[in-house]
């Protein structure tokens, strides 16, 4: 079997045209676009590059991008007061605090002082708990777009068995949530997890975030599974261009960016009905949910309906 490669490029291109009609819509009632702050603590570079592409998306779609940055040495009170004062700007529909901060900071306590309806990265303790009492609230993007992901491909998901290796509140944890809401039977693994290839091999859904660059083989997938990588590991672009069974066409590109997902995408794609590549999977979707979580927050703000 050769699988069906999931474009999440241009999937996640649908969302973000989607998500500039609708900023459209909302400027013509509300006489403004929607506002999406960043804020960015410190300088490092990788987390540079992911705030400079959300700033980006955000004035392609007609929102309005800003910029928040503060130096590497700034203290907890100094950036809680940032967020407040974003939190209490009506023309800032969406606050997104870029992780990981300096080590002097405690991430999930400002990730907290986030106002809910502002939250769209889904990160807050209130978001977290909406979608774990199955209740509306904004969704973290990442595990949203990898709903998306499945929907582009008709996965069945009600009575599917689901796995999702990793279980952190970024990524696994919401994601198990999402499927269990969809009505598959979940299951979550973790480092501790005996015998991860069986779990993994009872997958009709096998989704991986782990950051270990090729873990999930061929042999920890069932024949016709749907595959998600979320994995997103920088390796030398030579090592990179060496997929498991060489050969593959997304080996050279894999080889340009350097990097690689968790699974071994060449064998993997042998046996599953359909994959997400690294890059060009995941990764794009998760910009274009940010996008579409903004605009609905915006509209909520405004006591605009929500779609
Ligand atoms: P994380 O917080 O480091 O969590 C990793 C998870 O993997 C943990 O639950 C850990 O278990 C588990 N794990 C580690 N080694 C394992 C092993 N050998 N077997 C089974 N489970 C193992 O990472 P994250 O933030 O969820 O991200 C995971 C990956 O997804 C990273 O590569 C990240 O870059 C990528 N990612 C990509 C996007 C995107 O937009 N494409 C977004 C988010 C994350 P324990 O809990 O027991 O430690």
């Amino acid at each position: 079997m050769s699988a069906t490669i999931i474009d999440g490029k241009a999937i996640a291109a649908g969302v973000r045209a989607q998500v500039a009609r609708e900023v459209g819509e909302f400027v013509d009632r509300a006489g403004r676009p929607p506002g999406l702050a960043t804020v960015l603590v410190g300088e490092d570079p990788a987390s540079g590059v992911y705030v400079g592409g959300k700033q980006r998306a955000c004035a392609e779609v007609g929102m309005r991008p800003l910029d928040e940055r503060l130096p590497a040495s700034a203290t907890f009170e100094q950036v809680a007061d940032r967020i407040q004062a974003l939190n209490d700007d009506p023309a800032v529909s969406g606050v997104l605090l870029q992780l990981p901060l300096p080590t002097h900071l405690d991430g999930p306590s400002l990730t907290s002082l986030i106002d809910p309806r502002k939250d769209v990265d889904g990160l807050t303790p209130v978001n977290a708990g909406l979608l774990s009492l199955g209740q509306p609230g904004l969704r973290p993007c990442t595990p949203s777009g990898v709903m998306e992901l499945l929907a582009s491909v008709d996965a069945t998901l009600e009575g599917a068995e689901a796995v999702v290796v990793g279980r952190s509140n970024l990524f696994g944890k919401p994601m198990a949530q999402l499927l269990l809401e969809a009505n598959a039977t979940v299951t979550v693994c973790h480092s501790r997890t005996r015998e991860l290839r069986e779990v993994c091999a009872r997958a009709d859904i096998l989704i991986a975030a782990v950051g270990r660059p090729r873990l999930i083989g061929r042999e920890f997938v069932k024949p016709g599974a749907i595959v998600i990588d979320v994995g997103m590991n920088r390796l030398e672009p030579k090592e990179a261009g060496t997929p498991h069974r060489g050969g593959h066409p997304l080996g050279h590109k894999q080889a340009a960016s350097g990097l690689v997902g968790d699974v071994d995408f060449a064998a993997v794609s042998e046996v599953a009905s359909a994959i997400t590549p690294v890059p060009g999977g995941v990764g794009p979707m998760t910009i274009a949910m940010l996008l579409l979580n903004t605009v609905k927050a915006a509209r909520a703000q405004a006591g605009l309906e929500v779609t």
